[in-house]
């Protein structure tokens, strides 16, 4: 069983990724393979380089740069998420090869119904919070501003959308007591154990 966890920018899918641990899954969080693939003498590095020659010196990544460049222009943003993610999706196949045998497996995917990886997957999961409690929360974590935190936002599929496409959602408008009742009730519902 392969379950794809998403939800927008501070919904609470790395918590909920954490409950699902606890519960048993195997957790593979494409975030940090992201960052991986991007690692020295990589294939990727090597494709962005090519696209954008000024943001990779002496062999490493200036992501600050990058970040600028294709937070400002959805175009070079499809271009990246072009290049990353056929990287990104062959590391988290290889991270599967550690799961024991019949551990479910949870692949928390930030682009998840923006890009095809939808498709590896057999169930999909959704965190949702008001977004007032996202900014507060992402605020809190790392000192973005409420106006970093509004444009990523909407950089991202509408909530209201991702509800559609969803096979589960967990609303995380309150307290982290019950929002562990909450991951704990569609595990048990998505992989009938936990
Ligand atoms: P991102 O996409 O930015 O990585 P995320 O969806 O993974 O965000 P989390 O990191 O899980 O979001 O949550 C954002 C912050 O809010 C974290 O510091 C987390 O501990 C906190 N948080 C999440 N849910 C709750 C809650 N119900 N009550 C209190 N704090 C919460």
């Amino acid at each position: 069983m392969r379950i794809g966890l998403t939800g927008g920018i501070g919904s609470g899918k790395s918590e909920v990724a954490k409950i699902f641990e606890g519960l048993g899954a195997f957790v593979i969080d494409t975030d940090a393979l992201a960052r991986d693939v991007v690692g020295p003498t990589s294939d990727a590095l090597m494709e962005i380089a090519r696209e954008w020659p000024a943001v990779v010196r002496d062999g490493l990544l200036d992501r600050a740069q990058l970040g600028a460049i294709v937070f400002a222009d959805a175009g070079a943003r499809a271009k990246l998420n072009a290049i990353l993610h056929p990287h990104i999706r062959r590391a988290a196949m290889q991270r599967e090869m550690s799961a024991r045998p019949h551990q479910p497996i949870v692949h928390v995917v930030p682009l998840l119904f923006e890009t095809d990886y939808a498709r590896l997957v057999d169930r999909t999961v959704l965190v949702v919070a008001p977004d007032a409690e996202r900014v507060a929360r992402v605020r809190a974590r790392d000192g973005s501003s409420e106006a970093e935190v509004r444009a990523r936002m909407a950089a991202q599929i509408a909530p209201a959308r991702a509800r559609l496409l969803a096979d589960a959602t967990i609303e995380n408008d309150a307290d982290l007591e019950t929002l562990r009742a909450r991951a704990r009730a569609v595990y048990r519902e998505l992989v009938g154990a936990g």
